[in-house]
């Protein structure tokens, strides 16, 4: 669904990401994990083209983005939602307003976009939400509304940046559970950055390393789930050996 070949992206003449070679399946949850500054967000922001690569090839479904002129572009960034760690929620804005921008980003009818709303925020659990300001929210409930407002667009991949390391543990087996939710039963194809591996371990199917900006490999791994999250240094140390 989305593969970078031979990418390369450097950041005044410093190389962030070299010779990245990788594809992200349509209907899986990829797990991206590394250390400070190993390039991890660069690689995201790759996938939909926030950052253009220096050398090689990002493809969506086929279709090489860096050479698509920009409306083209906008409307297949509509099908790949982002969220992040601080939320990125507009202050002043209740949460239905929130989410009505990037509808009106996205060219939806206003008529339509009422029901829109709703209908994401029931599906992330906050259904009578709407008219509360971000401030009014927990970190838990600020991050539902980024995930719904990520969904309104109804994209088909959602790209995930550290998307629970500011939250507890609680609130994170909680945020985990609505994207493994989203993944399965509206068919999302979902790439989570996080240097945690347990947040990673307990939905994803395949597991990215990342090291001073390249790929030191990927694995595929068996889903602990979402209630059995819990610290596993060594996993970690286990598959670079
Ligand atoms: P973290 O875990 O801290 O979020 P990361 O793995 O996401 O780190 P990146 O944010 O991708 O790492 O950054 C990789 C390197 O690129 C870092 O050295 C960073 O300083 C640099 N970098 C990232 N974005 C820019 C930018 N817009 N301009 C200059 N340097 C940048
Ligand atoms: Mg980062």
């Amino acid at each position: 669904m989305i593969s970078l070949r031979n990418v390369d992206k450097s950041f005044s003449k410093q190389p962030v990401i070299q010779s990245v070679t990788l594809s992200i399946e349509q209907g899986e949850i990829h797990g991206i994990i590394g250390a400070s500054g190993a390039g991890k967000s660069t690689l995201l922001r790759l996938m939909n083209l926030l950052e253009r690569p220096d050398a090689g090839i990002v493809e969506f479904d086929g279709t090489d983005l860096t050479t698509l002129p920009k409306q083209k572009l906008r409307n297949v960034r509509q099908e790949m939602g982002m969220i992040f760690q601080d939320f990125h929620l507009v202050a002043n804005k209740t949460v239905e307003q929130n989410i009505a921008v990037s509808l009106d980003l996205a060219g939806v009818k206003k008529k339509d976009r009422i029901a829109r709303i709703e209908e994401c925020l029931q599906f992330v659990g906050l259904a009578n939400f709407s008219g509360k300001y971000p401030a009014e929210l927990s970190g838990g409930q600020k991050q539902r509304v980024a995930i719904a407002r990520a969904l309104a667009n109804r994209p088909r991949v959602l790209l995930c940046d550290e998307p629970t390391s500011s939250l507890d543990p609680s609130t994170t087996s909680e945020i985990l559970r609505v994207l493994q939710t989203i993944n399965q039963t509206l068919g999302v194809t979902i790439v989570i950055v996080s240097h945690e591996m347990n947040v990673i371990q307990s939905i994803c199917r395949r597991v990215t390393i990342m090291e001073d900006g390249r790929i030191r490999k990927t694995v595929a791994t068996e889903p602990t789930g979402v209630t059995e999250i819990e610290s596993d240094a060594g996993w970690f140390l286990t598959q670079l050996t």
